[in-house]
């Protein structure tokens, strides 16, 4: 599927009930998009993203788009791809 074609997680009925979404925006943004992924910060998110309402659709949606950075339900851009590439092997 085009990734374009898939609806953003900021459009999940439940995101406003996301982990993620009841920090600030400025721990937000070092904890989800940390200068290294096994950084203290990173290891929060994925701490944070194991409590999330919408882990497995966030984690399903990142699966599809590939993010190129940050943290997605709990998984970083390289464990995020070998994982897809799990999937697309039918695995
Ligand atoms: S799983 Fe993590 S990155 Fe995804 S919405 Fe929840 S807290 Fe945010």
């Amino acid at each position: 599927m085009n990734p374009e074609n898939i609806p953003s997680i900021a459009d999940h009925p439940n995101f406003r009930e996301a982990s993620c979404r009841q920090v600030d925006a400025e721990t937000a943004d070092a904890y989800w998009h940390p200068s290294r992924y096994n950084s203290a910060a990173a290891k929060m998110a994925r701490r944070i993203c194991q409590g999330c309402v919408i882990l497995e659709d966030c984690r399903d949606y990142a699966l599809k788009t590939l993010p190129e950075h940050g943290i997605w339900g709990g998984l970083d851009p390289h464990e995020i791809e070998r994982r897809a590439g799990y999937r697309g092997q039918g695995a």
